[in-house]
């Protein structure tokens, strides 16, 4: 008899949806983690009095009905947890103009339908195309079969169409105007692709995730999100082991049978789901020789989406100079030339950056009479190859430079500094190269050609940001109730 029904490898904010939801049923579920606290991508530092989150800035669905809301309703964590909403959601800094992106899509389609008269016809189509491949993605049960053409195409015309295509090929068909392609495109950055790369699928979860039911953040700091999820997880019975990392997944003949730790210690369980990269889930915990073939190849030819490198700033004073927390500068019209960059492991001058100062919206990230910023750049972990101090210096003076254009004497106001490279994410979360939303959201990984959360061995499953639907909060929360719901299916029907 095995020693737990069910073995969750990580608890990043997946691990524990899926954890929770299993342990809500009366299953016995043991979540494994490495670091001492949960969370995983979603966690916070604090440094000098000051509070930073080390990555995610803004969620989406976590206003009334919303994905987040309905799990935490779920889960009786409502009071628990207060969602401040964001809005205007940000504002972006070009060469010549500001514009400012509302948080609601009625809002947002009159404003760009009012800057752009005569392209509204094709901004409204745009987005209730989007609306409608995100309508159907979030429809499809977790048991249905992609590859049965004539139910696909039937049941998910949208998906069925657009499934294949980018992002920019979509645009090509409604709008003209080069600047409006630039702003309906805006957010492709969030998945760290260009429109030309982004699938239609992975913009339009980005899109709708945020539009249908607003940009939040979480008041107070982020990793209250993941934590009180990990007590609620205990309530009901569950077990999780902190501060300990699996080495193997045990595989016996075609079925994954427990795992191994670090430490030497073993469990059995009925079912594994493992929450971490998938690279590493297959390559190091269950070893290539046990890999079909056809599955090896298909791994070996998948690209992790990009990373970041994150400068956080405790400043002395306000930051009256910005009116909204969430800022995005821009030195050019182009969102390609930055991928070029980056394409040869390199940060250009005129690469964009972000300018968030979270403490403006969550005071309590800040001493009284200070406040804090995260300045960004998206880039490659292969930019560097040690990530030296020297390279973060030169990074980090670039982007006070830069910001310097909005915050006067910000070199002279910094009293805490600290720093997030992809060497410094990859540590933490195992996710390879830092990855900040598993694969890339590129057509051939997103939608239903995404890995799905089943796998080559019948009990062995996946969940988190490297599994469908994709990378975010929202993401990985909806990968987990899935997981949860095929895992549950499968102990209904007492398959073993
Ligand atoms: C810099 C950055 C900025 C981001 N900004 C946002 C944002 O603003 N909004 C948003 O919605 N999303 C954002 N994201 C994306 C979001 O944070 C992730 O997509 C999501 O948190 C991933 O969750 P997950 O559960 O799939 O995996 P992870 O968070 O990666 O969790 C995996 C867990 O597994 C553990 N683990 C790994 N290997 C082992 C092992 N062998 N044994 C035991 N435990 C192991 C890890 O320690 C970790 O806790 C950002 C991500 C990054 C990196």
């Amino acid at each position: 008899m095995a020693d737990t029904d069910v073995i969750i490898v990580g608890a990043g904010m997946a691990g524990l949806t899926c954890g929770c939801l299993l342990a809500q049923k009366g299953l016995k579920v043991m979540m494994i983690e490495k670091n001492q606290k949960v969370g995983g991508c979603c966690t916070s530092f604090e440094k000098e009095g000051f509070s930073f989150d080390l990555s995610v800035q803004s969620l989406g669905e976590c206003q009334k009905g919303g994905r987040i809301w309905h799990l935490l309703e779920k889960l009786n964590l409502l009071d628990e947890i207060h969602f401040i909403p964001l809005e205007p959601a940000r504002e972006y800094h070009f060469p010549d103009r500001k514009v400012t992106q509302s948080s609601r899509l009625n809002t947002h389609i009159e404003n760009l339908s009012s800057l752009f008269p005569k392209e509204g016809k094709g901004i409204v189509e745009i987005y209730a195309i989007l609306k409608k491949i995100y309508e159907e993605f979030s429809a499809v049960p977790s048991s249905f079969n992609w590859f049965e053409p004539s139910s696909f195409s039937s049941g998910y015309p949208f998906l069925s169409r657009y499934g294949e295509k980018t992002y920019g090929d979509l645009l090509q068909g409604f709008v003209l105007d080069p600047f409006l392609k630039m702003l309906l495109s805006i957010r492709s950055s969030y998945a760290l692709l260009p429109p030309e790369e982004i699938s239609i699928a992975g913009m339009a979860g980005i899109e709708m995730s945020y539009f249908n039911y607003g940009v939040s953040c979480i008041e107070g700091r982020v990793e209250q999100l993941p934590s009180k999820m990990g007590e609620a997880f205990k309530k009901m019975g569950g077990q999780i082991l902190t501060g300990l990392e699996v080495e193997q997944i045990v595989i016996k003949g075609k079925k994954a049978i427990g795992v191994k730790l670090k430490d030497g210690q073993e469990m059995t369980g009925n079912v594994v789901i493992s929450n971490i990269d998938a690279h590493s889930t297959f390559s190091d915990l269950i070893g290539e020789r046990h890999i079909p073939s056809g599955f090896r190849s298909k791994l070996k030819g998948m690209r992790p989406s990009l990373s970041y490198y994150i400068l956080y700033l405790g400043v002395a004073g306000g930051l009256e100079e910005l009116s909204v927390s969430n800022n995005e500068v821009f030195f050019e019209n182009n969102l390609q030339k930055e991928y070029e960059s980056l394409s040869k492991n390199q940060i250009s001058e005129e690469a964009p950056f972000y300018l968030l100062a979270p403490s403006k919206v969550n005071s309590s990230h800040a001493p009284r009479g200070k406040s804090t910023l995260c300045l960004s750049y998206k880039t490659t972990y292969h930019f560097s190859t040690d990530w030296n101090q020297r390279v973060k210096d030169k990074l980090s003076q670039c982007l006070i430079r830069k910001a310097s254009a909005f915050i006067p004497n910000l070199e002279d106001r910094i009293v805490v500094k600290s720093e997030t490279t992809p060497k410094t994410i990859e540590q933490w979360t195992h996710n390879r190269w830092g990855a900040a939303y598993g694969w890339a959201q590129i057509p051939r990984q997103s939608g239903i050609y995404r890995l799905t959360r089943t796998t080559p061995f019948a009990n062995l499953y996946l969940t988190g940001h490297w599994t469908s639907p994709g990378g975010g909060i929202a993401g990985v929360v909806a990968s987990g109730e899935l997981t949860a719901e095929a895992v549950w299916s499968r102990f209904e029907k007492g398959e073993q």
